[in-house]
């Protein structure tokens, strides 16, 4: 009977936002939450960020809010929402036969309904901090799982602690578990090793398109001055300028300044990386505007110093093996960022996750049958999410085209307007 009381003892291998969010639901349900991550702990301004870029703002938007919501404590909602800024459509940027110019909202509710503008990094932080509240969670950082054995539950990490002196190796720790959360994104060790042990169908692909990024500066404001004024264009739009075969997207950030990316294929990163003196010129021609936002000098820096960095579209399925293991978010569906759906994707897989665990497993259940109702819920939950997962891949994939050409078509113009009337 003793056994029968025991708790489940869940690990997390992974602590950015999906893993996190995870961890947070396992806690609020009463498992021992052991959270292991790569890297050092993100809220020590010394830890390298993930990508190597200062920050990621992304579009939060409902999938995403409605399994924030669903960890019922409105507290971290909140806290969440106040570092937001409420995105209502997309803002084109182009010129018009005369040369000058023009901005076109597009809206993206015609309800008034909007995304949010969100620093990846500090909705992280959050979800950190939400789970240190927490009594049954404790956090390995600076831990990398290298191996697993989802038969005997035994997972294998390495410990950095430190520059190793020559002829030293990483501590190695084997660690046990009744049942392991892999969201360890897009390269995930999890995931390689979940393949050992079930029939997984896989298929990942990089796309010819690399992303960089830039930053537009906030305004520098007087006290007085409404706050507002610091944003240099609406903050209240993801702001896109389309260029057929590139793109570049700005969104705000919550201190006045814009994060930018640089959508392109790889050829022209490399023509342009040969001679970027002429950056200013190139956005010229594509991206009319933008260099009275930045400076040419801050372009050519950004574009010499910030990394050229590959995007990868994976598709995998089932998610899970036995009653012992899952993946979620990108380790289960990377997908590249044109529809804005990766993380949303993600946090939505940790809330339908949790509803069939909940649908097998509640707070009497018996210790000695957690494994078999567990087994259930994760054989419902990789077939029901795999179709969800593949579509909103190949959605994210279409997004593309929509967002760099089609947003200027006269023909996706008539049919918006169609649409809205
Ligand atoms: P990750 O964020 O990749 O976190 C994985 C964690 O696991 C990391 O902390 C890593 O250090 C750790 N880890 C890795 N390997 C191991 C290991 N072996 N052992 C232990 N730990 C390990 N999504 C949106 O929803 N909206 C957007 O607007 C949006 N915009 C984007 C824009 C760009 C340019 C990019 C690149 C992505 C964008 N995304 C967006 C996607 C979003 O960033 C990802 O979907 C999201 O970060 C995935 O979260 P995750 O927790 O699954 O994985």
């Amino acid at each position: 009977m003793a056994k029968d009381i025991k708790r489940q003892k869940t690990l997390v291998v992974g602590a950015g936002p999906v893993g996190a969010l995870a961890a947070l639901y396992a806690a609020q349900r009463g498992h021992d939450v052991e959270v292991y991550e790569l890297r050092s702990d993100l809220r020590d301004p010394s830890t390298t960020p993930l990508n190597f870029t200062k920050s990621i703002n992304l579009a939060l938007s409902e999938r995403g809010i409605n399994a924030l919501r669903n960890f019922s404590q409105p507290a971290l909602l909140e806290k969440i929402f106040a570092e937001t800024i409420p995105l209502a459509g997309r803002m084109i940027h182009g010129k018009n036969s005369a040369g000058q110019l023009t901005e076109q909202s597009q809206a993206y509710d015609i309800h008034g309904r909007t995304n949010f503008a969100a620093d990846r990094g500090g909705l992280n932080k959050l979800l950190l901090d939400e789970l240190e509240t927490m009594p049954n969670i404790k956090f390995f950082f600076n831990h990398k799982l290298t191996g697993a054995d989802f038969r005997k539950n035994k997972a294998w990490f390495t410990v950095s602690r430190g520059k190793l002196q020559p002829g030293e190796r990483e501590e190695e720790i084997e660690i046990d578990f009744d049942f392991l959360i892999g969201a360890d994104g897009a390269h995930s060790a999890v995931r390689y090793h979940l393949m050992k042990y079930t029939r997984m169908d896989y298929q990942q692909e990089y796309i010819d398109t690399l992303w960089c990024e830039f930053h537009i500066d906030a305004k520098a404001v007087q006290p007085g001055d409404d706050p507002n004024s610091r944003f240099r264009i609406d903050r209240n739009h993801l702001h896109i300028w389309p260029g057929k075969e590139f793109m570049f997207i700005a969104i705000a950030s919550f201190d006045g300044s814009f994060t930018c990316t640089l959508f392109m294929p790889s050829a022209h990163f490399s023509q342009l990386s040969t001679t970027p003196d002429t950056l200013p010129e190139f956005f010229d021609n594509y991206f009319p505007g933008v260099t009275s936002l930045i400076p040419p000098q801050d372009l050519i820096s950004s574009f010499t110093s910030n990394p050229h960095l590959p995007l990868i579209s994976i598709k995998c399925s089932p998610f899970h093996f036995s009653s012992s293991a899952v993946i979620l978010g990108d380790a289960a569906h990377a997908m590249v960022p044109f529809y804005g759906q990766g993380m949303n994707a993600g946090f939505e897989d940790v809330f339908v996750l949790f509803q069939f665990l909940d649908k097998h497993i509640s707070s009497s259940t018996p210790f000695s049958e957690l494994a078999s109702s567990r087994a259930k819920a994760l054989s419902e939950y990789s077939k029901q999410r795999t179709e969800d997962a593949h579509a909103i891949n190949d959605l994210a994939l279409q997004n593309y085209k929509e967002m760099r050409a089609d947003v200027t078509s006269p023909l996706y113009l008539a049919r918006k307007y169609l649409e809205e009337k």
